[in-house]
């Protein structure tokens, strides 16, 4: 087990997994992740598991758009596929003249970035998902894109793209303490096995 490394990941949810797979994929490789349990043993494995396009910021518009392409690449990889339904779509629903014009102005936004949500009115909610009900429903956005994925199989994916690119993972290893030093390196104590030092995270 590596005694310094660049950045120690804390957890092995998706927060964790995702976190180390993208810092191998902005080229950095001397990174460890460290979970107590077994890699997605956290709240990840009993998520939802929705996976949207839709977001109330550019900011998260753009997020879950990367998240969709690359989950679409993950589920292809034929050597570690994983169960991804893709683009079944999804409804959210309106009750107040506000909750309409906020998806408006969603749609109107997400249009900007290439991203097409549809306004619908409550008979198209309906038609849509026959088990809607339309008493004080005054329309819809529709997410073309929605769909879902396992979250655990998620994990290990990411986990598994980030050690063929350097990365390591140790499983069955909490962590008891963290100091960080003048020079701004961090100290971090796991169970039994000692201490690591890390001057990134
Ligand atoms: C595909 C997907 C779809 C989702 N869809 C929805 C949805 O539709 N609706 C919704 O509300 N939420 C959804 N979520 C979010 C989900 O419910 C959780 O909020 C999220 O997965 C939490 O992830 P996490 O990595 O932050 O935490 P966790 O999965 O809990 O991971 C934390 C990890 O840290 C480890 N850990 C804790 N302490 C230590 C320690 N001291 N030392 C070492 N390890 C430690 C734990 O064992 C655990 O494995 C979704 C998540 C995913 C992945």
């Amino acid at each position: 087990m590596k005694t310094r490394t660049r950045v120690v990941v804390i957890g092995g949810g998706i927060a964790g997994c995702s976190t180390l797979y993208h810092l191998t994929q902005e080229g950095w490789t001397d990174v460890v992740l460290v979970e107590r349990n077994e890699l997605t043993s956290g709240t990840t494995w009993h998520s939802a598991a929705q996976v949207t396009n839709f977001g109330m910021t550019q900011t998260m518009v753009g997020l879950k758009s990367h998240s969709i392409k690359l989950y679409q690449e993950l589920a292809a990889d034929p050597d570690y596929p994983i169960n991804y339904h893709h683009g079944d779509g999804g409804i959210r629903l309106a009750n107040t003249p506000e909750q309409m014009q906020g998806y408006r102005h969603f749609a109107s936004m997400a249009r900007g970035m290439g991203v097409e949500y549809e306004i619908l009115d409550p008979a198209e909610c309906a038609r849509r998902h026959p088990l809607i009900t339309t008493d004080r429903l005054l329309g819809g956005l529709w997410d073309g894109m929605d769909g879902d994925i396992d979250p655990a199989q998620l994990c290990q994916a990411l986990a598994r793209r980030a050690r063929n690119a350097g990365a390591e993972v140790y499983r069955n290893t909490p962590v008891t303490a963290l100091t960080q030093h003048k020079d701004n390196t961090w100290r971090y104590c796991r169970k039994v096995l000692g201490s690591l030092v890390s001057p990134n995270m």
